[in-house]
């Protein structure tokens, strides 16, 4: 049996300089520190693709001091006009 460490993950080749990249901060308090979170829509039966009624969560990243999303993250969600 093979005692060799796993390998790592091979990373994208295309390599990203993170230094000049937007650091997203969030909109109402400036923290840039986010924790994931789920935003849960609730499906309806008609809506559902299997034909029943489900929870579907989407990720989302919320303020780790305010809790606010910021508003480019909520893209998708339905949210963005609330
Ligand atoms: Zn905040």
């Amino acid at each position: 049996m093979s005692t060799k460490p796993m390998k790592p993950l091979p990373k994208a080749k295309q390599t990203v300089d993170l230094s000049k990249a937007d650091t997203i901060k969030c909109d109402d308090c400036g923290n840039y520190l986010f924790i994931t979170s789920f935003v849960i829509k609730k499906v309806s039966a008609i809506l559902s693709p299997t034909g029943q009624e489900g929870l579907v969560p989407i990720q989302v990243y919320s303020c780790g001091n305010c809790g606010q999303v910021p508003k480019s993250l909520l893209e998708g969600s339905g949210l963005e006009t609330t």
